[in-house]
């Protein structure tokens, strides 16, 4: 079986829900109203359908990111609020490397050749006195990665608008597919994107045969080939 992305809840504000009800009735002093039950109802109207976004920023949470190519990373990375720390490629060697779904089936020889002969003419190069800092300029974009990652819910939602539509890779696709999944059922501030993933999800299925799971906690979650490898 062959696993994309891999995504671990590491932390998360404690009832977000309940922190954002409690920041937004600030504006109007409505704590009073504030009881079982209310912060859906609250969030759904003012934050997700009025557009009180600013709200959301009190809650965050932090992923650890497995699995995921540089090329992924780099798309990731470009979501500026949010805070990152990533291996570091000029101590640590690569650990493995991704392979598109559609090459699996294809030319997964010759692609699997391709990655590695440009690790190993790296290594040669080190073995002759280069600096690793240096030998990493010939590793491919393929290798695998791994980062850390603290978003909050209103950056995570505009994340999971680009990157959940139509245009976005399948890599960064399944990526976010996962923490939507890890998250769905711990707040309601993700509800009206669920089209977006329901959609996502099925293209991955159909078209990339890449499934995404998640365990019985709910704070694991990954995609994996299904097309018979
Ligand atoms: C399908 C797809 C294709 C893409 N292709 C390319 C490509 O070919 N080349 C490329 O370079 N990038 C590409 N990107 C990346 C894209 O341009 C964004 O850099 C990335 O999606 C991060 O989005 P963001 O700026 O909204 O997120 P963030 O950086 O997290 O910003 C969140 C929001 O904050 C606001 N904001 C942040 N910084 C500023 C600012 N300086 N000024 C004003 N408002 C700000 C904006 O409202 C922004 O939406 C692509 C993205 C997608 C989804």
């Amino acid at each position: 079986m062959f696993e994309y992305a891999k995504v671990t809840l590491l932390s998360m504000t404690p009832n977000p829900d309940q922190l954002i009800e409690r920041a937004g009735r600030i504006s109007h002093k409505s704590e009073h109203k504030i009881k079982e039950g209310s912060a859906e109802k609250f969030i759904k109207k003012y934050a997700l359908k009025l557009g009180h976004e600013s709200i959301l920023e009190h809650a965050n949470v932090t992923f650890l990111i497995k699995n995921i190519s540089r090329v992924s990373s780099h798309q990731v990375v470009r979501h500026r609020l949010a805070s990152y720390t990533q291996v570091s490629q000029r101590v640590v060697d690569p650990s493995g490397y991704i392979i598109p779904p559609k090459l699996l089936g294809v030319d997964r020889d010759y692609y699997s050749r391709s990655v590695e002969r440009s690790i190993n003419h790296a290594s040669t190069i080190e073995g002759l006195g280069g600096l690793q800092e240096d030998v990493r300029y010939l590793w491919p974009n393929a290798i695998s990665t791994e980062l850390i990652m603290t978003i909050n819910f209103r950056s995570l939602r505009n994340m999971f608008k680009e990157r959940l539509s139509k245009g976005a890779q399948w890599e960064i696709k399944t990526l976010v597919c996962c923490m939507y999944l890890i998250l769905r059922d711990k707040t309601c501030c993700f509800d009206d994107e669920i089209d977006l993933w329901v959609n996502a999800h099925s293209l991955l299925l159909n078209e990339y045969n890449i499934m995404i799971d998640v365990d019985e906690t709910n704070d694991f979650a990954y995609g994996y080939y299904i097309g018979g490898e």
